[in-house]
């Protein structure tokens, strides 16, 4: 399956936050340590597989959520500490996941009766 635009997008928007968070925590610069290289890894996955595809709702929104556990809660802390710090180098992505935060999470059932 080929990404669309919003996957596109949300697959930079999650390597950029990490990025950030990574030079700052983990003091790598350029690149992710292999712990974030990991993480961002999986977070591409999720995206690839992700049910709602270009109608996808931020994923802190959403009812599914696809990701186990652990991963969860490692890209809540990044978010958390990356996210206000995103405009300045990344104004368009920034505005593009504020917004996402704003849209209504459609539901798993909708989803599944448009199939
Ligand atoms: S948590 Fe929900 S919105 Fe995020 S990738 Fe998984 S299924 Fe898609
Ligand atoms: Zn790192």
């Amino acid at each position: 399956m080929s990404a669309g635009r919003r996957i596109i997008r949300e697959k930079k928007t999650i390597a950029a936050m990490m990025a950030i968070y990574c030079r700052d925590h983990h003091a790598t610069a350029g690149g992710l340590c292999a712990d974030c290289a990991g993480l961002l890894d999986y977070a591409q996955r999720r995206l690839d597989t992700c049910l709602f595809q270009e109608e996808k709702p931020a994923c802190n929104l959403c009812e599914v959520h696809c990701y186990a556990p652990l991963q969860r809660e490692r890209v809540r802390v990044i978010m958390r500490d990356a996210g206000p710090r995103m405009p300045w180098p990344h104004p368009i992505l920034s505005l593009g996941h504020l917004l996402d935060k704003w849209r209504p999470a459609p539901k798993l059932k909708d989803r599944k009766r448009e199939r």
